[in-house]
């Protein structure tokens, strides 16, 4: 039986989600539903049907509304050439496949297939999770994972249930036991003003890995303004607002704060 899930991109030469040159697919479906998630493409599980405005050739009607399918059902064989067509360039860059969403763990048996695939055929996984999956799943497939990008956003808990829908309790017993197996994993967290990015966060952030000893590697991830636009597509309205996005300074002063723990840190990913 061929097995299949559901994707809504797969983004070639990506430099941002992982070491190297990656192919990044990205799976539908999310049990988080963040404020300023970026990927509103990637919340609901299935299909989406959306009307587009777009520009019309009549000249008495300048625009036309059209349908535009969000997502696609994808085979594993599909996904699997497409990765395959840039192995040269995963070789040559130390890369690989990011398999990310969404919540890529929601799509156990597609995304166990896609990871057994690669490890068949030696290409390195990175996977990009929000830690939010039973831990039997980690389990699963840590031997088939060469890193966890893992989204770390807020320790307070109330807070955590507002911006981000779930309690973070399961998110950070994940990454204590991942931690503990000594996975391979990077923590990423999204900096955004006044929410995940303040002094108070920051440093509870830091009192929670400081026990995680095999935990070094932190990506600062600057608040990403694109998403209001997505968010219209979707007509969703953005419950953030309006932020400012983080200055150069400021994004290096947060990284500071990491560094003299012994962190190394990247602006970015
Ligand atoms: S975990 Fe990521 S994909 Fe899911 S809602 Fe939050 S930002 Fe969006």
């Amino acid at each position: 039986m061929t097995l299949s899930g559901t994707i809504f991109d797969i983004k070639k030469f990506a430099i941002h989600d992982g070491p190297g040159i990656r192919t990044t697919v990205f799976f539908k479906g999310c049990p988080l539903n963040c404020w300023w998630c970026h990927n509103p493409e990637g919340l609901k599980a299935e299909l989406e049907t959306l009307s587009v405005r777009v520009r019309s050739a009549d000249s008495n009607s300048p625009h036309a509304d059209k349908k535009e399918i969000v997502g696609h059902q994808v085979t594993v064989e599909t996904v699997m050439e497409e990765i395959e067509k840039d192995v040269i360039f995963y070789d040559q860059s130390g890369g690989g496949v990011t398999l990310s969403g969404g919540e890529p763990l929601m799509q156990e048996e597609f995304l166990c297939a896609l990871l057994e695939a690669c490890k068949s055929r030696r290409i390195n996984t990175a996977v990009d999770t929000s830690g939010y999956a039973r831990w039997t799943l980690f389990e699963r497939i840590s031997g088939l994972v060469d890193e966890f990008l893992y989204d770390l956003k807020l320790i307070d808990d109330e807070y955590h249930s507002k911006y981000a829908g779930v309690s973070n309790e399961l998110i950070l017993e994940n990454l204590r036991k991942l931690s503990e197996k000594e996975e391979k994993v990077i923590v990423r967290i999204p900096m955004i003003p006044g929410i995940t990015d303040t002094g108070l966060n920051l440093e509870a952030i830091i009192g929670f890995l400081a026990p995680l000893k095999s935990i070094r590697e932190i990506d600062l991830l600057p608040y990403n303004k694109l998403a209001e636009d997505k968010f219209k597509k979707f007509n969703m309205t953005s419950k953030l607002g309006q932020l400012p996005a983080q200055t150069e300074m400021e994004l290096n002063d947060k990284a500071e704060l990491f560094r003299v723990h012994g962190y190394s840190v990247k602006i970015g990913g």
